[in-house]
Order: structure tokens, then sequence, then C-alpha cells
């Protein structure tokens, strides 16, 4: 059976470079598969990872219908045994429902990947559709820490060096106040808006990470 698996965690938790191993290890095993991204961080339709492999990969923008392309390519005679998708927080829901659709009744296996929540602690929409509908949600396993030391689950969104919690679900650069920035935190000091560098500042001294 064919399955639609979610690989999430926060931000930085290594997922591209995942989604990359994935395809890589697929193939070698003679199974052909299209690759997609939305908004990767070179700003192309690549897939970059933080340790430094890249491959070429499909644009995922809002209208795109991953069950009409799929059939498409399967009319052109193109075979295809799997998809990997990363950025999968930025899909639609109708994308997503698409995905399903495509393990049902095409039999092919999705594999997703995308951060759970957006700085406000809220599931971005195609992560929400995803933890619906996926037949597994795995959680990545080598996920950031907070200053703390403890694992890192929430992400937060810094202007100008200040946490804030209001504003626009997908914000990169600098935005005239600031310049934006990301930072994972555990639960706790998300919720008492305590970076690194406020902690550093509140605390006199370096934070200690596994104090
Ligand atoms: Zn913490």
């Amino acid at each position: 059976m064919a399955e639609l698996v979610f690989h999430t965690g926060p931000m930085d938790c290594g997922k591209s470079t995942l989604a990359l191993q994935f395809d890589h290890t697929q193939s070698t095993h003679g199974r052909q598969g299209c690759v997609f991204t939305c908004f990767d961080r070179s700003g192309v339709a690549r897939i970059t990872s933080r340790i430094g492999i890249e491959r070429d990969a499909i644009q995922v923008d809002a209208d795109l219908d991953f069950w009409r392309f799929v059939i498409a390519e399967l009319i052109a005679g193109r075979r295809i045994d799997y998809l990997v998708c990363d950025e999968a927080q930025f899909y639609t829901s109708e994308q997503i429902e698409q995905l399903a659709r495509i393990v049902d009744e095409l039999q092919i296996d999705v594999y997703t990947f995308g951060i759970l929540a957006d700085f406000k602690t809220r599931l971005f929409p195609g992560s929400q559709r995803l933890v619906e509908l996926a037949d597994r949600v795995e959680t990545l396993p080598l996920g950031p820490l907070c200053w703390c030391g403890a694992k890192g689950t929430h992400n937060a969104r810094t202007v100008g060096g200040l946490m804030v919690t209001e504003g626009s679900q997908v914000v990169v650069g600098d935005t005239g106040a600031g310049e934006v920035r990301y930072e994972v935190l555990c639960r706790a000091h998300h919720r008492r808006r305590m970076t690194a560098s406020r902690a550093k500042a509140t605390l006199g001294s370096d934070p200690l990470p596994f104090g």
C-alpha cells in the first residue's frame, strides 16, 4: 500500500536534508520520483540544505494541481513511484488533498516535509491538512535545542532583536522595523518571549547551553 507521510519539526530540524536523502535512497533502489519545493531558501526551485547538498525541484505555486500534473506525466509515458514534497507547510489544503488522492488512487508514495507551526505557534495550513490526512506523521529526531538546552519545539520571530507575536505568517528579510530572524525555543521560553539574547541580557552572562 502506498502512503502519505508527513515528516515535520520546528525550523532548522534538517528536513530538507532528509527530503534529499529520501529521494537519493529511493532513486538508488531503481524507483523514479518527482521532487517539489516551494519558496526554498535559495529563492529558486531547488532544494538546498544547510549541509551543502542540493537538487533541482519543481516549484509549487498556489495554482499547481498535483493530481493533474501527475496524470499528465503518466499519460506522457513517465513512470512515477514516489513524490518528495519539501516546504509542504506552504501548500494549500487543496494541494494536500490532491496528494492524498494520488496515494489512494494511483498507489504512489508521497513523502512530505515541512515545518509544523508558525511563530505564533499556529499550524501552517498545509501542515494542518497533513496532520489530518497523513497515514503517518514523523517528528524529525535531530531538532535544534533551545538556548537553555531543552528540546527546541517552537519557532520564535525576532524583529530588530525583539521577539514578536504579531505579523503575517511568512516574512523574511528586513521589514523596515528591523531585520527579521527566527530562533527555535522550548515552549516555556517561547511563552515568556525569552530569546537567547534576552536571556543573556537578563541573566547578565552567557546562558549555559545545558544550564
Ligand atoms: Zn528553553
